[in-house]
């Protein structure tokens, strides 16, 4: 902002106006998901501030709310599936967001798919993907501007991520040059990326059931971290809502590790 005195004073944004884009920008009807996207929950019904962080806990909704947001953006929403009672931890959760004011939007699969914020498209944008595909539903594919090895690969993952990698050489030295990509949880298309033709599968997180895989079907698995794979879209997701609002927002980094 550059005027002094709107920046004085925030603009607030009715909620509902913000749920309305969101949901559009997004195609949330578009799919079918078991995470109950779009408002999870209702607080303030207008909004100064953002906040938007990977997953829904009590730390992201109490940071949220000492950061002065009335709207936090979550790409793990409150609960999954069918409705959840009110008990425990997830009681500790409502209860504090409703406290503090704070409505939470979630946003899976929309959010791993979506061409311009999505996880996977903004992967892909930043290891400079060509002819960039759908892959996997939520992913896409494409061909790097030059082939690497595995290790310089990696090595590019890890910059962009800012963590180790894990790595599962099952291209046998074959470098990397035709790529898949899923954030998240993706070790399951091993073998969808080898009809393909894919000599690299980039995901998140390992799963055991699938370790042979990579070496069987003889495509390179590298592992970013289900977490860090999927900062991406959460982030520019609100910066694409300041565009939009002017509203301010905020990255709340809680890596899990995993
Ligand atoms: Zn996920």
């Amino acid at each position: 902002m550059t005027d002094a005195a709107s920046s004085a004073v925030p603009r607030g944004v009715p909620l509902t106006e913000l749920v309305a884009w969101l949901d559009r920008f997004l195609n949330t009807d578009a799919y079918k998901d078991w995470s109950n996207n779009g408002l999870q929950l209702e607080g303030n019904t207008v909004v100064t501030r953002v906040a938007a962080s990977v997953d829904v806990s009590l730390q992201s909704i109490e940071q949220a709310i000492e950061g002065g947001a009335q709207l936090l953006i979550a790409h793990h929403g409150l609960y999954w599936n069918k409705p959840q009672m009110i008990t425990g931890p997830h009681r500790r959760r409502v209860q504090a967001a409703l406290d503090g004011g704070l409505s939470i939007y979630a946003s899976h699969l929309p959010l791993d798919a979506h061409p311009e914020v999505g996880n996977n498209a903004m992967i892909a944008n930043a290891l400079s993907l060509q002819d960039v595909q759908p892959f996997a539903g939520i992913g896409v594919q494409g061909e790097l501007p030059f082939s690497q090895t595995l290790q310089e690969f990696a090595e590019r993952v890890q910059k962009l991520t800012g963590e180790i990698c894990l790595v599962h050489g099952g291209g046998g030295g074959s470098g990397v040059h035709r790529l898949g990509i899923v954030s998240g949880g993706g070790a399951e298309f091993i073998a969808e990326a080898a009809r393909l033709g894919l000599d690299t599968l980039l995901t998140g997180e390992p799963e055991h059931k699938h370790f042979h895989d990579a070496f069987e079907y003889g495509v390179n698995a590298v592992y970013a971290g289900h977490y860090e794979t999927e900062v991406f879209g959460v982030r520019a997701l609100a910066a694409r809502l300041e565009e939009q609002f002017g509203l301010p927002w905020q990255f709340l980094h809680l890596p899990t590790g995993l």
